[in-house]
């Protein structure tokens, strides 16, 4: 795999739609996602998205040499922030006209990417680092092959991708799933041919370490079916992705190999401050996501 795996696109807000609650959804078009690939899955990419001030903030660089230092160089009040994000869907490819959904989160705290969402309208411009190539390395839901039984934990800035994996799972696969909500609009219809056995838990107010521990009682109380060999795909808040993960090994004995698990958020840090952790290696589980 090599940089040229991703690149830098432009993308046109096209219309959103509200899903529920906390999402809308987010569809974009642009003639440069001609070349736009995405792996499905969980499939993430790199958004650039402008202050409140801004319908767009052209990037001064998408040199893959040079972009990142202009980017940073540029005023603190200009200079978009950039956030990961999934490929909800991704429809057409090549000359017809290709759209790309992503679904953002409206969250309470008024951050940017949230905030940026909740106010895009037609005719606003992003940038993003995407894939270039379908086979990339943010695809990150890969059960080897014998895998048996999928085990999956989401909470609502993982749905998203959530629902394309399951969307794309073959008839019959078994899931077992837990997906955690902020509110009962949230719980989504999702789509699949898996034979899947999904659990909503919706969440209630608390401190980080209560909603896991309420969390968690749920997932132990699950009765889990037999399986030689499952895998386990685990992504949401920090602390609680470590937490399902740490039950997943210690009490229900999946292979730790056999658990991709990936912190979407952390409760109270941007993700500036998780990207600044993860480049200065104090955060394993939290992969630096821009891609060139
Ligand atoms: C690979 C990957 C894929 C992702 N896909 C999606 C996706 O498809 N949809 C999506 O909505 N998010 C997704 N996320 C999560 C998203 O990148 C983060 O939630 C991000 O922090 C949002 O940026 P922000 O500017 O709104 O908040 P930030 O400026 O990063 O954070 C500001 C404050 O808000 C808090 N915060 C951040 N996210 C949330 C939240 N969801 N609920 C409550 N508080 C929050 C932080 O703890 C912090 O205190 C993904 C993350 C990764 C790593």
């Amino acid at each position: 795999m090599t940089v040229a795996d991703f690149r830098f696109f432009t993308l046109d807000v096209v219309r959103t739609l509200r899903l529920g609650h906390s999402f809308l959804r987010v569809t974009f078009g642009g003639r440069s996602l001609a070349d736009f690939r995405s792996g499905g899955y969980d499939q993430s990419l790199s958004l650039f998205l402008p202050p409140p001030h801004r319908d767009h903030t052209p990037l001064p660089s998408t040199d893959e040499d040079t972009w990142f230092a202009a980017w940073r160089a540029m005023p603190d009040e200009e200079r978009p922030v950039m956030r990961s994000y999934t490929v909800r869907e991704q429809r057409g490819t090549g000359t017809d006209a290709v759209e790309v959904d992503v679904d953002f989160v409206l969250h309470a705290s008024a951050s940017p990417a949230s905030s940026w969402a909740g106010r895009a309208v037609p005719g606003h411009r992003i940038q993003a680092i995407g894939p270039a190539v379908a086979q990339n390395k943010s695809v990150r839901f890969r059960p080897p092959a014998g895998t048996d039984a999928l085990l999956m934990y989401a909470d609502e800035t993982a749905l998203p991708a959530a629902a394309a994996i399951l969307e794309r799972l073959p008839e019959g696969r078994q899931v077992t799933a837990w997906f955690e909500v902020p509110h009962p609009d949230d719980r989504l219809a999702l789509p699949t041919r898996a034979d899947a056995d999904i659990t909503w838990v919706v969440r209630e107010d608390g401190t980080g370490r209560e909603r896991t521990e309420r969390l968690l009682e749920v997932v132990r109380s699950a009765h889990l079916p037999a399986a030689e060999a499952p895998y386990a795909w685990v992504a949401g808040e920090s602390g609680t992705v470590r937490a399902v993960r740490r039950h997943l090994v210690k009490e229900r004995s999946v292979d730790r190999r056999a658990v991709r698990f990936t912190g979407y958020w952390r409760l109270g840090a941007s993700e500036e401050e998780l990207l600044a952790q993860a480049y200065a290696g104090q955060a394993p589980s939290e992969e630096p996501t821009a891609e060139l």
